[in-house]
């Protein structure tokens, strides 16, 4: 056996540094919201693997799903000898999204591909090329991901040049000083200016921004985006990859503005710790793409799509919802009360379980602490809490904990997050 000072200096050697990591200890072993160090050291996890583990670590259902799929075949490939589970999941996944039937879906594996893929749709089916996409917001690490992702380091510096014809509004965040109106009225400008909105295929964004910072898009904005959409024949395209599948309370965040997007992308949550990821959207559209125009050689796992199948059994029978309503409520009450004691916590938002905290200068509120934040999630790490920092300005904690774990270990853990900070 190693340790992880053992194992860190192996992957020093051998895994490329571009593949970053908030903490230097190597898993062996994860169950539910609780993880085991190759030391055998215990951690809480509030980050879920990034949102893929809604259901927890190693849901038994999940488990046993992807056990009894092993047992029958792992990969004949959907292009060569067609499964059923594709079908299934598919037919699951058209009745669950928040758009009126008739809807098709697209299964692939990460969540870089299932935006290309968007994208690629709404190419087809409008004819049209450029995209609007938001400051702030995350779409992937491909080059089109990347050329959709408004936030520049770490992602974009030195990769480029990114496919054209992407432009970026400002994301309406009352934290960020852009007000609604004025977000949009940077939408007429860009479409004054840059491009006509009648060569728009696609304006994609993320309901809740995750990388971002959570931060939520007003409602009204939403509808002023759909009413926009609908003017010019735009497609609109949620990204649901971070703020799917019941972190916000709702299957999708979208819901909360009863805005009807024509392409939802997900992937994370979808199979609960499987590479599985989705466009689902309007028949209209999805119906345009010739066959062999899209895919890929693992694009629908059978395992993903077992995975999948039994997370979205699991949506009622564990009332993810209902649980990620409740363990939102347990998290802002907790820390708006350690934001008594702590002057370094700022803003407290977010929707549901997806809940964050910033953490700013006591002695200049105004001014973010973005080494505070490294420091907290180092801190946390040794005092067995896996913490996750996002934002445009790296001061934000993000919450995501498996919403299937229990007061006491939220509990557990929010008293660690206080004890760190304490050392902080
Ligand atoms: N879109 C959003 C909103 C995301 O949060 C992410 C990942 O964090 C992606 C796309 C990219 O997903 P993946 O890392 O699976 O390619």
């Amino acid at each position: 056996t190693q340790t992880n000072q053992q194992w860190q200096v192996r992957r020093e050697a051998a895994v490329t540094p571009g593949v970053g990591s908030s903490l230097q200890v190597y898993l062996q072993k994860a169950l539910n919201a609780e993880l085991w160090d190759v030391e055998g050291k215990r951690y809480i996890d509030f980050a879920s693997g990034i949102a893929v583990v809604n259901t927890g670590h190693n849901h038994p259902k999940v488990i046993q799903a992807v056990t009894a799929q092993l047992a029958c075949f792992s990969h004949p490939c959907f292009q060569v000898t067609p499964y059923g589970g594709y079908v299934e999941l598919a037919e699951k996944l058209n009745a669950l999204v928040p758009i009126a039937a008739p809807t098709q879906t697209l299964l692939m594996s990460t969540g870089a591909e299932a935006v290309e893929n968007a994208i690629k749709v709404a190419r087809i089916a409008t004819g049209r090329s450029a995209v609007i996409a938001f400051r702030g917001g995350f779409h992937g690490r491909t080059l089109l991901g990347m050329a959709l992702t408004g936030k520049v380091q770490p992602y974009k510096k030195g990769y480029g040049p990114f496919p054209g014809g992407i432009f970026h509004a400002p994301y309406p965040a009352d934290y960020l000083g852009i007000s609604e109106s004025q977000s949009l009225a940077s939408l007429q400008g860009i479409f004054a200016a840059d491009v006509s909105p009648d060569d728009v295929a696609a304006i994609i964004i993320e309901p809740v921004q995750g990388e971002g910072g959570f931060y939520a898009a007003p409602a009204s904005f939403l509808r002023q985006l759909r009413a926009l959409c609908d003017e010019h024949g735009i497609v609109l395209i949620a990204d649901e990859i971070q703020s799917g599948f019941c972190r916000t309370g709702k299957t999708f965040a979208i819901e909360h503005s009863g805005v009807e997007p024509d392409l939802v992308t997900m992937a994370k949550s979808l199979a609960g710790g499987f590479p599985l990821s989705a466009v689902v959207g309007r028949k209209s559209l999805m119906a345009k793409a010739q066959a062999g125009g899209l895919g890929g050689t693992y694009a629908g796992s059978p395992v993903g799509i077992a995975a999948a199948l039994a997370v979205i059994s699991l949506i009622d029978e564990e009332q993810l919802n209902v649980k990620a309503q409740q363990q939102g409520e347990w998290l802002s009450t907790f820390l708006h009360h350690l934001a008594e004691e702590f002057d370094c916590i700022g803003d407290i938002r977010g929707r549901g379980a997806m809940v964050a905290m910033e953490l700013v200068e006591s002695r200049d509120r105004a001014r973010p602490d973005k080494a505070l934040t490294q420091a907290l999630v180092q801190e946390a790490g040794r005092q067995g809490l896996v913490l996750l920092s996002c934002g445009v300005r790296a001061n934000v904690i993000r919450f995501l904990i498996p919403l299937t774990a229990s007061k006491e270990i939220v509990t557990e853990g929010l008293n660690l997050l206080s004890s760190s900070l304490r050392l902080v």
